[in-house]
């Protein structure tokens, strides 16, 4: 299998040298130059596998510079029960009712989906910089709206050949983000906070990865840029594993039988996670509708219904903050797959996204695109409503994410009446948003006063919950990180800890 960029500079390009390089050269996304499909058979295997033993039958057709042993081991060393929770199926797939599915993607160390792809994107690094036969230290820069900047940290620490910086907006993220990341421990991680938003970290991120003299000066002392953002190909590809093997448990359970078709949930951000879901879809997983679900910043619903993406509007700070993004990354990558590969024109609209914060798709594009995908926002008090209106009815608690997940998911169906089963992702750990998720239940009242470790405590007991061990003592732990600068100096700060 071969890469190429969206941007149409690079083709014919290695799974290993893409997971490498992060980002092309260009500016473009990597992306596969064919989608593999698999047959009713190949899926109807997947029934009686592990999760781990899926993972490497789906990732072998992309990874395919690999040996299946390779894989193997990446995914044997990613995936462990003790890693997850206790889970053995890693993804544990909770029955809401008779129609609602919901996979819980957050066991993982952090306590978030970012875990499905960091705890492996290391283990295929380090394997791609042996195999391409690379000689610098890889610097693995991230930009994060919160749950991204742990996940990385807590995949990348202490491996070797590697460090890692991550730069997170100083007040975009929770209380528990926050201090998941300035305790991180670790010889070769940083963790700085951007005065600014997402989008400002982000875009500051982008500015470096493509500043060539940097790279210059950066090869010649042994360094080498990587990106753990979803715009990594690495980071992309293990999460097509979750939804077929969310399909396969369904089968499992005798909830569908083989070729019937679901829906798919996907609280949306940087449009990874739901990417993914895409890639499933035209892989041959039998998924009738994407649900594309926001917050209030809704680009993306606007987006799809008028075909015109614009980012000149308000940046809203919301209590789903890992979803507060103007600019959805992986979009990029859609496009490029629904105009049959047409560089020259997404080319054109992400040169327009940058000079102008709009650009417009053609009709064509557009029918494509509300063929595949139904979106949809939900309010802050939307949010607070369906947090409330899940436990009362069902005695289960979910995080904000999950909730605007749930709540668009409902317009949908009144909208459309549609009642195939669906498969809503569960995006994070509803104590990682505990705050929010106490008000929501118990009122303002339970969290007045209370910090948010004092609230993990109610929320274990309210909601007959256990918290997540590794949220347990973080406020004991030593602040190891305590930097903050503006976008403009982000770079200076790389060129400081590489000693350029
Ligand atoms: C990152 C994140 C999202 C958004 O996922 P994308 O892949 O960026 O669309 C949603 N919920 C949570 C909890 C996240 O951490």
């Amino acid at each position: 299998m071969f890469y190429e960029s969206t941007r149409g500079g690079l083709k014919s390009v290695l799974s290993a040298e893409a997971i490498k390089m992060g980002i092309a050269p260009d500016g473009g996304l990597f992306v596969p130059e064919h989608i593999v499909k698999l047959n009713m058979d190949q899926i109807n295997k997947l029934v009686d596998m592990s999760y781990q033993e899926r993972a490497v039958e789906i990732l072998k057709h992309y990874l395919d510079d690999y040996t299946i042993d390779e894989l193997t081991e990446c995914v044997n060393e990613a995936y462990t029960t003790s890693k997850f929770g206790g889970f053995s199926s890693i993804t544990p797939l909770v029955n809401l009712n008779e129609n609602v599915s919901i996979l819980e993607l957050w066991h993982g160390p952090t306590c978030a989906f970012k875990d499905m792809a960091l705890q492996i994107l290391p283990h295929l690094l380090v394997k791609a910089v042996g195999k391409t036969g690379e000689k610098c230290n890889i610097v693995i820069l991230v930009a994060t709206s919160g749950d991204t900047g742990k996940a990385a940290l807590e995949g990348f620490k202490d491996v070797e050949g590697t460090q890692v910086m991550v730069f997170f907006p100083s007040n975009g993220v929770s209380e528990v983000q926050r201090l998941q990341m300035i305790t991180q421990e670790g010889k070769n991680v940083y963790s700085i906070a951007v005065e600014g938003n997402f989008d400002d970290a982000q875009s500051g991120v982008k500015t470096i990865f493509t500043d060539a003299a940097l790279q210059q000066e950066m090869e010649k002392n042994g360094y080498k840029f990587s990106s753990a953002n979803s715009i990594n190909w690495g980071r992309l590809v293990p999460q097509i594993v979750y939804y077929f093997s969310a399909y396969a448990d369904l089968i499992k359970d005798g909830q569908i039988q083989l070729g019937d078709k679901i829906n798919i949930v996907v609280p949306t951000g940087n449009f990874g996670n739901i990417l993914a879901a895409y890639y499933a879809l035209e892989m041959g997983l039998p998924i009738n509708k994407l649900i594309c679900a926001s917050n209030e910043n809704n680009v993306l619903t606007d987006f799809i219904y008028t075909g015109v993406y614009d980012r000149n509007r308000a940046f809203k700070k919301t209590m789903s903050p890992s979803m507060d993004i103007l600019i959805s990354s992986n979009l990029e990558r859609l496009l490029y797959e629904i105009t049959g590969h047409d560089a020259n024109t997404v080319s054109d609209w992400m040169n327009k996204l940058k000079t102008s914060g709009v650009y417009t798709i053609d009709d064509e594009v557009k029918k494509k695109i509300s063929k595949l995908l139904w979106a949809g926002f939900t309010s802050e008090s939307e949010t607070l409503k369906t947090i409330e209106s899940i436990y009362k009815e069902y005695r289960y608690v979910v995080d904000t994410h999950t909730a605007v997940g749930i709540d668009v998911y409902d317009k949908y169906v009144i909208s459309t009446g549609d009642m195939t089963k669906t498969v809503v992702a569960s995006t994070a750990s509803p104590f990682k948003f505990n705050e929010s998720v106490v008000k929501a239940i118990w009122g303002s009242e339970a969290v007045k006063g209370k910090s948010e470790f004092e609230l993990l405590a109610v929320l274990a007991k309210e909601g007959n919950l256990s918290i997540p061990e590794s949220l347990k003592d973080l406020d004991k732990k030593d602040v190891l990180h305590s930097e903050l600068c503006s976008k403009s100096e982000m770079k200076e700060k790389v060129e400081k800890i590489l000693g350029l």
